[in-house]
């Protein structure tokens, strides 16, 4: 790759290390053979490096680790099991009893249930905010004891926006920016001086619903401190799924390229629909961090939410009647998915976190996919419709 390369271009060349075939094979064997004791002890000791066992490294895994590198622009990536395999893993790898961690109040559920949940119950301190509030991160910092700030931007569920400059210049040890939502295609935390960035690469990434992964981009020495943890906690990505990823990744552009067009058409649909009363997309000028993500992002994401009256009873018409959108509780593949999360993705929590979360009882999420935008909104009126009765 040479510096001024496009980022559309890398998704092509990425993670290939000059194989002949265009393709990854896919490395299945659990375990290599070695010389003998000494020899296996070495591949052990390269740990990563070495070719001993599949836990600690995967050929497979790791040309899909190398393309995200590419593209977040970072010296190394690491894939997990999930994206809460990577969350979990990288939090437990960084943070000890006694830390302190800053978390933006607007995560994916799983993430917000593990830090109110095992995290605290671990001994280390969460104090979550509104990322919506300028300075709210830098605000909650405190010197010496905050080891670990979370972000996600675009954020669960309502499309919240962190300011990925304010994360990036915390003189926090470590700070996380859950990207998923974005994509490398539409913004890179590492750019911004945040140093882990971070992907549930079964969303847009893999991009068609059949790979379960996540992923984190950093520096090396980050890396290597969460590969050493890694390999005890466990999740690590399996190779079948890391080469479905690979095969997304070669189309991660052109598919965010029609995905974020056609969620902005429909954002802008939704907003003059007399049954919608609330919107939510950073593309739209009347989103209040638009102007932020217009500084941050190349293109807006293929999530929206939309927010109809009614309630979850109304939120429960709307996914009976649609017809082409799947209810469904993934993103970033080719179908346009809906769902409910205040009783799907943030199912669980306690009223006051899913309240600070703003996943309201009448919010739906939507993500937006492949189908044509006029099929999609012809789809949208009939359910908006019997959503009323
Ligand atoms: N991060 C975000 C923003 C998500 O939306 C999700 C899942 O929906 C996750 C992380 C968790 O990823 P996974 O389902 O791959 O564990």
């Amino acid at each position: 790759m040479t510096d001024d390369q496009h980022l559309d271009t890398t998704a092509i060349t990425a993670g290939r290390r000059g194989a002949r075939g265009l393709s990854a094979d896919i490395s299945t064997s659990t375990v290599w053979s070695s010389d003998g004791l000494s020899a296996t002890h070495d591949e052990i000791v390269r740990g990563r490096r070495g070719k001993a066992y599949s836990r600690y490294t995967n050929p497979t895994v790791r040309l899909f680790e190398e393309a995200v590198a590419e593209l977040e622009g970072a010296q190394d990536a690491l894939a997990f099991a999930s994206g809460m395999g990577a969350i979990a893993t990288v939090v437990f790898a960084l943070c000890s009893p006694g830390d302190h961690i800053v978390a933006q109040q607007q995560l994916y559920g799983g993430t917000l249930a593990l830090l109110a949940g095992p995290v605290r119950r671990m001994g280390i301190d969460v104090t979550f905010v509104d990322a919506t509030v300028p300075g709210a991160f830098t605000a909650a910092a405190k010197k010496a004891r905050t080891m670990l700030v979370i972000a996600e931007t675009p954020a669960n569920p309502a499309l919240a926006i962190a300011d990925l400059d304010e994360v990036g210049a915390i003189g926090a040890p470590f700070t996380l920016v859950d990207s998923t939502f974005a994509t490398p295609m539409c913004q890179q935390p590492l750019r911004h001086g945040v140093n882990i960035a971070l992907h549930s690469a079964t969303k847009a990434i893999g991009g068609h619903n059949d790979a379960l992964l996540g992923v984190i981009a950093a520096d090396s020495d980050v890396i290597d401190a969460v590969w050493a943890h890694s390999v005890l906690h466990g999740a690590a990505a399996s190779p079948y799924d890391a080469h479905n990823a690979l095969r997304g990744i070669r189309t991660l552009a052109v598919r965010q390229e029609r995905q974020c067009s056609t969620a902005s058409t429909l954002a802008a649909w939704f907003a003059t629909h007399n049954d919608c009363t609330a919107v939510h997309y950073p593309g739209l000028a009347t989103h209040p961090q638009h102007a932020l993500a217009r500084r941050q992002m190349t293109a807006f994401g293929s999530v929206l939410a939309i927010e109809i009256e009614g309630g979850p009873e109304a939120c429960a018409r709307f996914l009976q009647a649609v017809e082409l959108v799947r209810p469904a509780t993934s993103l970033g593949g080719p179908e346009t998915l809906a769902c409910h999360p205040a009783s799907s993705t943030h199912h669980g929590l306690d009223p006051e976190s899913l309240s600070a979360s703003a996943a309201a009882d009448g919010l739906l999420r939507i993500s937006v996919g492949l189908e044509n935008p006029a099929d999609l909104i012809a789809d949208f009126e009939r359910a908006l419709t019997k959503s009323r009765s």
